[in-house]
């Protein structure tokens, strides 16, 4: 069975502004590795437009109508006021350009159509690598450079349009998923587990959130060494997913817990992330079928990322 990966040009031309960390570069630099001959047994297509009633399944209208109104001609429109109070957040706040709502619906697209193909068994598994991101969205706000909530999106259209019942999110990104958690709280047909460096912004995602029962939040201290990480993943992650029932998993992968990330302060080295995708293979084929999408979220040094997304898809493809 293969690895579809999904992307598409407008993710590229998303432009939230000249000196911001939420850049093309870091897409850019994530394609160029997937371009390498190993990678050549990977599946590729362009990601499709979400439609509104896709978008809907997650967000508010008059939420998805502002954004489409917002995006500007030329130049930068913010559609974000910061209002978590963080010194380490730098003060970027989500800004859309000419293409980003081109971007914005490709991106979710990309997570509908990842799960579709794995759900229908055209492929084992798939990985997104799009932008914006989306685990920071709200259903009624944007925060965090997201947009679109995409793992929401695509979770509520495995139920909706393919025949999951229950679905599992796994968000190792080194921000909370605090848009993921705001969209299923009250679901208990959804199971959200979290790891997040705290204190870090959004400054959520402390162990006491645990929505209807089904979110396990995990707060790791900044500068945690690599292999106390790596222990809270197995003793926590790994056992409460091994608890759980569902029909797909969904990763949030977000690749800045990477040791060189400039937003995190944690000590994962490129490696580990393909044995954290091993381990969320092994417990998905005993769970449903070996069915994993996963989308791309943060990771903020471009080349970092681009190796720990490459480790990623290499271990999705094994
Ligand atoms: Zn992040």
């Amino acid at each position: 069975m293969t690895t579809l990966l999904l992307t598409h040009e407008a993710c590229l031309a998303h432009d939230p502004g000249p000196t911001h960390s939420e850049r093309a570069a870091r897409l850019a630099a994530i394609l160029d590795r997937l371009s390498h001959p190993d990678f050549q047994p990977l599946r590729r297509e362009d990601a499709p437009m979400a439609s509104k009633a896709d978008l809907l399944r997650a967000h508010d209208a008059a939420y998805i109508d502002f954004i489409f109104a917002s995006v500007p001609t030329t130049g930068y429109q913010p559609v974000e006021v910061n209002d978590v109070v963080s010194d380490d957040d730098g003060g970027e706040v989500t800004t859309l350009s000419s293409r980003s709502g081109e971007a914005a619906s490709r991106a979710a697209g990309a997570a509908i159509r990842a799960t579709e193909a794995v759900m229908k068994g055209e492929v084992q598994n798939a990985f997104c690598a799009v932008r914006p991101p989306g685990h920071h969205a709200l259903s009624h706000k944007a925060m965090g450079f997201c947009v679109f909530a995409n793992v929401a999106v695509a979770a509520r259209a495995a139920q909706s349009l393919f025949g999951a019942k229950r679905v599992a999110i796994v968000d190792w990104d080194v921000h909370h998923g605090n848009g993921t958690q705001q969209i299923f709280e009250q679901d208990p047909s959804v199971t959200l587990i979290s790891l997040q460096q705290l204190p870090l912004w959004p400054e959520t995602g402390y162990a006491a959130e645990t929505g209807c029962g089904n979110i396990l939040n995990i707060p790791i201290a900044p500068d945690t060494p690599r292999t106390t990480w790596l222990q809270i993943w197995q003793d926590q992650v790994l056992s409460r997913l091994m608890a759980e029932e569902f029909d797909l998993l969904i990763i949030s992968a977000g690749f800045d817990a990477h040791r060189d990330d400039p937003k995190g302060s944690q000590n994962l080295e490129t490696e580990d992330f393909a044995t954290l995708t091993h381990d969320l293979k092994r417990i998905a084929e005993l769970k449903c079928g070996g069915r994993v999408v996963s989308v791309l979220e943060g990771g903020y040094d471009i080349e970092a990322s681009a190796a720990a997304s490459a480790a990623h898809v290499r271990a999705l493809m094994d």
